[in-house]
């Protein structure tokens, strides 16, 4: 909470991911395409079309619905990148829908020296005296998503503010995470406990890890595929309402 899903995408078979995601409609949560490897094209019922290339990302607001496919722009070569859910309030799940494409190029790279760099994709970086903001700010769960860098035994130290939830996930390499120096495994999650700071250590041969933490919601969950609401009678409703034809015309 607030996160309801990362899924990572990595595989240098055109036939694993040619497919695509052909049109098919979100409800009451965000997704968020964080690009690593390849190149996607993302077109929505807003009338929104991105193109989406190396370190850029997608940040959509499914709100009270899109429908939207994202297919591969490449025939051969690797694919590979990350798609975030974040879950959105009650409150907020009915707004309207949006949509913003942010470039590699205006997503600030922090280097915090020692063989440890910071992609401060959504939130505020805060480092010694100085903050760096990301593009994505203003969102209510308040979320964090940072792309830490680290050379071989380089260590990261940083705050989390207090309250929220954060986990990592090492996509490249393995860490030692906290004074205790937990093991984050290749490819593990790890969910960081209560407190306010975080220290991440790399291991032999470096590590690329996403820091993610957000407000807590802290309301019920009813999932049904590519809607997320809070009762069981919405998600009857987002599936009668998708049925219908409302979601494209609701943009
Ligand atoms: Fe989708």
């Amino acid at each position: 909470d607030p996160f309801l899903m990362l899924d990572e995408f990595y595989s240098d078979d055109p036939d694993d991911y040619l497919a695509g995601f052909p049109s098919h409609p979100h409800r009451g949560f965000e997704t968020v395409t964080y690009m690593l490897d390849g190149h996607m094209q993302h077109q929505d019922s807003g009338g929104n079309t991105g193109d989406l290339g190396p370190g850029d990302v997608q940040w959509m607001t499914a709100a009270r619905g899109i429908i939207h496919s994202e297919m591969p722009q490449q025939s051969e070569g690797r694919m590979r990148g990350f798609q975030l859910w974040l879950n959105l309030p009650a409150k907020e799940k009915m707004k309207p829908a949006a949509y913003s494409d942010v470039p590699s190029a205006a997503i600030p790279v922090v280097h915090l020296g020692q063989g440890v760099s910071v992609k401060v994709i959504a939130g505020t970086l805060e480092h010694g005296e100085k903050k760096t903001a990301g593009p994505i700010q203003g969102i209510g769960t308040d979320p964090r998503y940072f792309d830490v860098h680290l050379d071989a035994r380089a260590v990261f130290e940083g705050t989390v503010p207090a309250g929220h939830n954060a986990f990592l996930y090492a996509y490249e390499g393995e860490a030692a995470i906290g004074d205790d120096r937990k093991a984050l495994a290749h490819r593990a999650a790890g969910l960081l406990s209560d407190g306010d700071t975080v220290r991440i250590e790399a291991g032999e041969k470096g590590a690329r890890v996403l820091l993610l933490s957000g407000k807590p919601i802290r309301e019920p969950i009813v999932q049904y595929g590519p809607f997320v609401m809070n009762t069981r009678e919405e998600i009857e409703r987002a599936v009668n309402d998708y049925q219908s034809g409302a979601f494209a015309k609701e943009q």
